[in-house]
C-alpha cells in the first residue's frame, strides 16, 4: 500500500508547513524571534561538542538562530535541496556565494542581464582580484555555450531577467556548464520557488533575495542560498566568519510572508497575464515584455521551465521619458520605489531602479528603452489595477506629450 505520509507535498503546501515543527516552544504554533546573541551551557563537554559541530545546538549568533535555522528549513524544503543558509540581503547571498568559489585567476561566465548589484560585483569588484568575467548576450545560448566550453569555474545565471524579464534555457545551460565541469548559480529570486525550481535541471546552487516575494511585504531583507550540502557547508562557513548574517527579526517576518507565498503569485501572476495583454494593445504602450506573451522570445522555454509566468512584467511608452515622468504619479494603486515582488504594486523606470548606474548609452545597447517601466504585480484585484492603468493613460493623453 502507498504510503500516504511520503506522498508528494505541493510547494504551496510546504510554503505553510516546512521547517517550524522543530523550532516551536510551549506548544505555541509559530516559531518564535530568539533575540539571543549567545547560548548558555553548565555542561562543558556538551558545550565543547556543540561548539565542534559534533552535536546539534546554538553558540553564537552570527553563526546560528533558531528561528533564522527555521527560515533555512522552510527554504530547503520549497527548493528540493539538500541543504540551505541565509544572509542578512540578496546581494549577500550572491557575493558571499561567488566569493567561497572563486579565487585569482578563475573565470566566471554570466550574462548582461543579472540584477543591478550583481552586475557591479562582475564589473568592479572581482576584476579587482584577478578573476576574469564574461558576460555574454542574455538569452543568446549558442554564445553562452561558446564561452563555457572555452573553461569556467562557475556559470551565473538569472531567469527571468531583470526588467526585460528574458529567459535561460536551464536545462541547455547545465548541460553545457557540466561537460565543461563548471558549477552553475541560478539566481531565482524572480521566478520564486513556487514557479520555479532550478535544482530539478541539474543547477547546482540556488540564490534568492528574500526581500522580494518571499517575504513579499517589503519589511524584511534577506537572502538564502540552496543546494547540495557540501556546497551550502562552504557558504556556510564563509558568512558565518565574514558574517552577513540574517536578522531573527528578519527571519520571522520572512517565515510569515512566505505562508502566503503561493497565493500572492496566484494572484500576480493572474493579473500580470492581463495586465500584459491590455497594455499590449494600449496606443500609447511601444513595447511589452512578459514572458507569457505568446510573442515573447522565451515564451517556450518559460513554459517548459516554469509553473506560471511570474509578477513582474515591464513595457516601454510612446512619448519615451517625458511621458513616463507624466505617467506614473497619475497611477493610484502603485508605489514609486525600488523594490519588487511586494503586496502592493510597485513601479519604476529602469533608469532610475535597477540599471541606474548605467549611462543611456549602456542602457540602450542592454535594450532597455529610456521609457521602460518596471511594473510588478501586487495582489490587488485585477480590474483595479487596469482601471488604475487606463485612467493614468486616459489623463496623459489629454496633455500633449512633449520630446523627452
Ligand atoms: C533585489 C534583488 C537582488 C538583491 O537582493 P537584496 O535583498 O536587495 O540584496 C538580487 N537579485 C535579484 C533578481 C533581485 O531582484
Amino acid at each position: 500500500m502507498r504510503n500516504l505520509r511520503e506522498r508528494y507535498v505541493h510547494p504551496s503546501t510546504k510554503a505553510v508547513w516546512a521547517g517550524e515543527k522543530e523550532y516551536r516552544v510551549h506548544g505555541a504554533t509559530q516559531v518564535p524571534v530568539v533575540h539571543s546573541v549567545a547560548y548558555t551551557y553548565d555542561d562543558l563537554d556538551h558545550w565543547y561538542e556543540v561548539a565542534v559541530g559534533n552535536e546539534k545546538g546554538h553558540i553564537y549568533g552570527r553563526n546560528t538562530n533558531p528561528t533564522v535555522e527555521s527560515f533555512e528549513q522552510k527554504m530547503k524544503e520549497l527548493e528540493g535541496a539538500e541543504a540551505a543558509t541565509s544572509f542578512s540581503t540578496g546581494m549577500a547571498a550572491i557575493s558571499n556565494s561567488l566569493s567561497t568559489f572563486l579565487k585569482p585567476g578563475d573565470r566566471i561566465v554570466s550574462m548582461n542581464d543579472t540584477y543591478g548589484g550583481t552586475n557591479k560585483i562582475f564589473s568592479e569588484f572581482l576584476p579587482r582580484l584577478n578573476i576574469d568575467v564574461t558576460l555574454c548576450e542574455t538569452g543568446n545560448h549558442e554564445e553562452i555555450e561558446k564561452e563555457v566550453k572555452k573553461g569556467c569555474k562557475i556559470l551565473y545565471l538569472e531567469t527571468p531577467t531583470n526588467p526585460t524579464v528574458k529567459i535561460t534555457d536551464l536545462a541547455r545551460m547545465v548541460k553545457a556548464a557540466k561537460e565543461a565541469g563548471a558549477l552553475v548559480f541560478v539566481d531565482n529570486t524572480f521566478a520564486t520557488p513556487i514557479n520555479q525550481n532550478p535544482l530539478d535541471y541539474g543547477v547546482d546552487l540556488v540564490i534568492h533575495s528574500a526581500t522580494k516575494f518571499l517575504g513579499g511585504h517589503a519589511d524584511a531583507l534577506g537572502g538564502a542560498v540552496c543546494g547540495r550540502s557540501e556546497l551550502v557547508e562552504k557558504i556556510f562557513h564563509y558568512r558565518e566568519i565574514n558574517g552577513a548574517t540574517m536578522d531573527p527579526m528578519a527571519a520571522y517576518l520572512l517565515l510569515r510572508g512566505m505562508k502566503t507565498l503561493h497565493l500572492r503569485l496566484k494572484q500576480s501572476c493572474d493579473s500580470a497575464m492581463k495586465i500584459a495583454e491590455y497594455l499590449q494593445s494600449h496606443e500609447l504602450v511601444d513595447q511589452v515584455f512578459y514572458p507569457g506573451l505568446p510573442d515573447h522570445p522565451g515564451h517556450d522555454i518559460a513554459k517548459k521551465q516554469m509553473r506560471q509566468f511570474g509578477g513582474m512584467l515591464s513595457f516601454s511608452m510612446k512619448g519615451g521619458l517625458e511621458a513616463v515622468r507624466d505617467f506614473l504619479p497619475k497611477l493610484e494603486f502603485a508605489n514609486r520605489a525600488a523594490n519588487l515582488g511586494a503586496v502592493e504594486t510597485t513601479v519604476g523606470p529602469a533608469r532610475t531602479t535597477s540599471h541606474v548606474e548605467n549611462t543611456p548609452e549602456e542602457r540602450a545597447a542592454l535594450g532597455i528603452p529610456e521609457s521602460l517601466v518596471r511594473y510588478s504585480v501586487g495582489i490587488e484585484e485585477t480590474e483595479d489595477l487596469i482601471n488604475d492603468l487606463e485612467y493614468a493613460f486616459a489623463e496623459l493623453s489629454k496633455t500633449p506629450i512633449t520630446k523627452g
